[in-house]
């Protein structure tokens, strides 16, 4: 799974940077993203 794959079933990504989003935590009622979401150099997840 790429990590565009994972950003399309989270709500209320935001992007925070190259390689990094936020975005709210999908285990738990969020109202704020606390979800932090990095992507590898080598482009893993
Ligand atoms: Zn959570």
């Amino acid at each position: 799974m790429s990590v565009s794959e994972v950003l399309d079933r989270l709500e209320k990504v935001r992007r925070r940077g190259r390689g990094r989003w936020i975005a709210c935590c999908p285990a738990h009622d969020d109202r704020n993203p606390s979800l932090a979401i990095g992507e590898r150099d080598d482009g893993g997840c």
